[in-house]
């Protein structure tokens, strides 16, 4: 949950899914379905869908137990050699390493490498260092958790990307980018890439009773299988009243524009609402009560746009 999503709201949702899914075997003899609604909020439900499809592999080929090595825990749906060797360093205490973008800058200015950030050539090169890292500690009989977690936390809090506390840090006598005092050109800085653009024009449909009209994404695909108002995606431009009006077979009015950026897509949202509820549609769409559709699993745009209309 915490890849990519916040402490705060990791912390506002954790509770409930663990009481729902209390074991793997929980987990994974849970419909899919209540799983992405369990996750509703978090964002970035492929996660869900590996989590999900990780605790079945579990219990099919590893009898239930999480696997303790890093190439089983890798067999996972999910589990790349950054997780694996954080659940095999941290819960299983077996010496693999962890590199992440923090502990990436850590070593590299330790070294004095100059590798552009988050490069291949700086990843590669981060791993083998932390391969090293982790052999000497084994040697010296070493619990490798908290030196994994002592360079995770050292980059997150003390050698951080911009402005590092070399005079709080306990390697600063032994770090070449603080004696040449090259902290700010480690690592070498990457060109943003400029991201794809989506238009998407999402209507607001009501009905007399309050019912919202919704739809099922497919299911493959960005936010694969989740719920949204009907949605139209185009990447050549933002479309005109009259193209949605035609589009959803209903009188529209514009309310809301905001954007939402991804990490591949920056997704501009318009927001129209329907004067009233269109007599055709694809069979896939469906008029449901707001406390129904709190309950399906949404992206966090759909979210409010379905849930805070007003805003
Ligand atoms: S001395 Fe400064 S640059 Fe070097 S590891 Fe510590 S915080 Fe990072």
């Amino acid at each position: 949950m915490l890849q990519q999503t916040q402490v705060a709201r990791v912390l506002e949702r954790f509770p409930a899914f663990i009481a729902s899914f209390p074991s793997v075997h929980a987990l994974a003899s849970a419909p899919l379905s209540k799983v992405l609604a369990a996750w509703s909020g978090l964002g970035y439900y492929r996660r869900a869908r590996n989590l999900h499809a990780a605790a079945r592999h579990i219990v099919e080929h590893f009898n239930g137990r999480v696997p303790p090595d890093p190439e089983s825990l890798q067999e996972l749906p999910g589990v790349g050699r950054y997780t694996a060797g954080a659940i095999s360093s941290i819960v299983f205490h077996r010496p693999v390493p962890i590199v992440d973008g923090n502990v990436a800058r850590v070593l590299m200015r330790l070294d004095g490498k100059p590798f552009p950030h988050a490069s291949p050539q700086a990843l590669r090169w981060a791993w083998t260092q932390a391969e090293s890292l982790l052999a000497a500690a084994a040697a010296a009989r070493l619990d490798p958790a908290p030196l994994n977690e002592g360079l995770m936390e050292l980059g997150a809090i003390i050698c951080t990307p911009r402005t590092p506390a070399c005079n709080a840090c306990p390697l600063s006598d032994r770090c070449t980018a603080f004696r040449k005092s090259l902290q700010n050109k480690i690592p070498a800085p990457r060109p943003s890439p400029t991201l794809p653009r989506r238009f998407c024009e999402a209507v607001i449909v009501r009905d007399s009773r309050g019912r919202l009209l919704v739809e099922q994404r497919p299911h493959s695909g960005m936010w694969a299988g989740l719920w949204q108002a009907p949605t139209w995606e185009r990447s050549d431009r933002a479309a005109r009243a009259n193209e949605v009006e035609a589009w959803i077979g209903a009188p529209v009015t514009r309310k809301a524009r905001f954007r939402h950026a991804t990490s591949h897509r920056d997704m501009r949202f318009t927001v129209w609402e329907a004067s009233e509820v269109p007599s055709s549609g694809p069979p896939t769409r469906k008029l449901l009560s707001p406390s129904r559709i709190r309950s399906l699993a949404l992206s966090s745009p759909q979210e409010r746009i379905l849930l805070q209309p007003a805003r």
